[in-house]
């Protein structure tokens, strides 16, 4: 396919002379792999197409909400009937009960919260955990994203990494002094930063299996292993499940492994493409927020009745059916591509979460056969993936540009979708292993 750019080009241009990089979240740059990033104009099913009139199979998802693929004729119905009937009122309204219960089934969380980004909800259950235990400090894993709160820049996932970002300039240390960062998998640390601040610890904050610095899967229960440290030493264990939720399973990663979190994190899929996320967990917990207590939060559009019907809309499409074949087609994904490079003989590992997966570019095949944490997925040979980045994009497949984030799939992949990748990834392939390392 020839690649054509220059009207996404051209809104490049116009985009970086009113906002800072051109994007209005740093993981849409194209930084990591050079080039310009592609302006998309719609999305239909499993594919989406650029100003310049390119159409891409999206593995990308909008970053996962679009579980159902793209323009779902349910889901695109229900949010026009929401907005016809108007699009906020600050009162409450019935969707938000309706989606507040189908999460509260789904989840071993009693009560949640709504709120509109996944960012204020790890900032909500961080204030809240705070509130509830009286104690000031946190731990965090390096390598693990949860958005852009203050005191969790630290060592962060996501686009932190892929930017190669080293601090957090902006977050003042004062902000990060409560924040203890761990290495990921790392039972011995935990151990230590409980052995020596076990009764100023008000929470332990992990993404539910990580997805932010690539897929990095707990190894050894490690999540029962934080539950338990948690539960032993007066800590909160709070599970961060805005990646994962309602996409790996019903539930999300808790439907994996069943370790129930004190207080868990959601957004993304529940948003259904709109911006809609929540924090919920321990009805004795979440009675310590305002107004029924009195720990503040709040949020003029929290809950809003356009958001909530797409998010409602998705979640009941969003069958034990959906997920069955998003986990066939995931396992597909990851054997075509694990054959591609084997042929070719790119050196990788790939990992999945559920549905969840993602390929690490390694330095040789003699290297470790997992990847367990910050350190080991970071190294690796970035300018082959950018290769194989590039190729993949112009043969018509939309990846995150960047080694370090998670590939989406979505339930509207087919066999001819499928068919498509396979023969994108036989180029892609060859592209990698034309880098000399
Ligand atoms: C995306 C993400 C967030 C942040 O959500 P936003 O809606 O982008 O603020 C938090 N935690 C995890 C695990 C995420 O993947």
């Amino acid at each position: 396919m020839p690649d054509h750019t220059e009207q996404s080009a051209a809104l490049f241009d116009r985009a970086s002379a009113v906002t800072p990089g051109g994007v209005n979240s740093p993981v849409r740059a194209f930084r990591a792999v050079g080039g310009v990033p592609r302006f998309m104009a719609s999305g239909d099913r499993c594919h989406i197409t650029d100003v310049d009139g390119n159409r891409y199979l999206d593995l990308v998802c909008s970053w996962g909400p679009m579980l159902l693929g793209h323009a779902h004729p349910e889901v695109t119905a229900a949010v026009q009937a929401a907005v016809s009937r108007g699009t906020s009122y600050g009162t409450p309204t019935a969707t938000e009960v309706l989606l507040g219960e189908e999460i509260v089934a789904r989840t071993p969380v009693d009560k949640v919260r709504l709120v509109s980004s996944g960012t204020e909800a790890t900032m909500s259950a961080l204030r809240l955990a705070r509130g509830f235990t009286g104690r000031a400090k946190i731990v965090k894993f390096a390598g693990c994203y949860h958005g852009h709160v203050d005191a969790l820049l630290a060592q962060a996932g996501s686009g932190v990494i892929t930017l190669g970002i080293p601090g957090t300039p902006g977050v003042t240390a004062a902000t990060t002094a409560d924040t203890i960062v761990l290495p990921y998998n790392d039972q011995a640390a935990v151990t230590a930063a409980f052995a020596e601040h076990g009764d100023q610890i008000a929470a332990v904050i992990t993404e539910a299996s990580p997805g932010n610095m690539g897929v990095v899967p707990p190894r050894d229960d490690f999540n029962a292993f934080l539950a338990r440290t948690c539960r032993d030493n007066g800590a909160l264990f709070i599970s961060d499940e805005v990646m994962t939720g309602f996409r790996i399973t019903r539930s999300g990663w808790y439907g994996v492994d069943g370790v129930r979190p004190d207080l868990m994190t959601f957004g993304k899929v529940m948003g259904g493409g709109f911006p809609a996320a929540a924090f919920g967990g321990r009805a004795d917990v979440m009675a310590h927020l305002a107004p029924e207590g009195s720990v503040y939060q709040a949020g003029t559009l929290s809950g809003n009745p356009v958001a909530t019907a797409a998010g409602l809309t998705t979640l009941r499409l969003a069958t034990d059916e959906v997920y069955a074949r998003l986990d066939e087609t995931s396992a597909t994904i990851q054997r075509l591509v694990g054959t591609a490079l084997d042929k070719e003989g790119v050196p990788h590992v790939i990992q999945a979460a559920g549905n969840l997966f993602s390929v690490f570019f390694v330095e040789s095949s003699e290297g470790p056969a997992e990847i367990r944490d910050f350190a080991g997925a970071n190294a690796q040979v970035l300018p082959r993936f950018a290769a194989f980045f590039h190729a993949m994009l112009e043969a018509g497949v939309y990846l995150p540009p960047s080694a370090f984030e998670a590939w989406f799939v979505s339930a509207a992949i087919d066999d001819d979708a499928l068919a498509e990748l396979e023969s994108a990834l036989a180029l892609a392939a060859r592209a990698a292993a034309a880098i000399q390392h």
